[in-house]
């Protein structure tokens, strides 16, 4: 289904906004862009990783959304604890969980970023990480325009 993608965000930014003590800002350059895609997978995606970027820092959120080529690029980026360099290309293993005592208390299972990887390679897309500790973490997708 061919779905407008931004008003796909925005939806699910407002959502979620309600259980968030920060901003979660949104930024994009058109109004509408229309993209190939599975909805609720897509949904599901921003989920999981709005919701370790509350979970991981204290700060607004910041949402991103490039349209290149036909292909899409969305970005989730927080301002908190960050993924030390050794722990980065672990994160998306099924279970995976960096510093269990810090973990803890924020609960989850390590499935999230597991199952986010599987979307996007699902949709033939790129899932890869940018962070440096104590600064934040953005998770970037790359998904590419579906043939028709
Ligand atoms: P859940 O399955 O409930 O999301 P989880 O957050 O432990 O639990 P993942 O989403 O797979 O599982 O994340 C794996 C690990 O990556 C987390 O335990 C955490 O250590 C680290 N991580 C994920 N997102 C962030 C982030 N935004 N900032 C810092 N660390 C993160």
């Amino acid at each position: 289904v061919t779905v407008n993608i931004v008003h796909v965000v925005e939806e699910t930014i407002q959502r979620l906004q309600r259980t968030f003590e920060h901003e979660i800002r949104f930024f994009h350059q058109q109004h509408e862009t229309y993209f190939k895609i599975h909805k609720q997978s897509f949904v599901q995606l921003l989920v999981i990783f709005l919701d370790n970027a509350k979970k991981y820092s204290d700060d607004n959120i910041d949402v991103y959304l490039e349209e290149l080529d036909g292909n899409i690029k969305i970005s989730v980026k927080d301002r908190g604890v960050g993924i030390p360099p050794e722990n980065q290309v672990n994160v998306f293993d099924r279970l995976y969980r960096v510093d269990k005592t810090r973990s803890r208390k924020t609960g989850g299972s390590g499935l999230g970023l597991s199952i986010a990887k599987r979307i996007v390679e699902q949709h033939g897309g790129e899932i890869y990480l940018e962070s440096a500790e104590g600064e934040g973490t953005t998770f970037i997708v790359k998904l590419p325009k579906q043939e028709v």
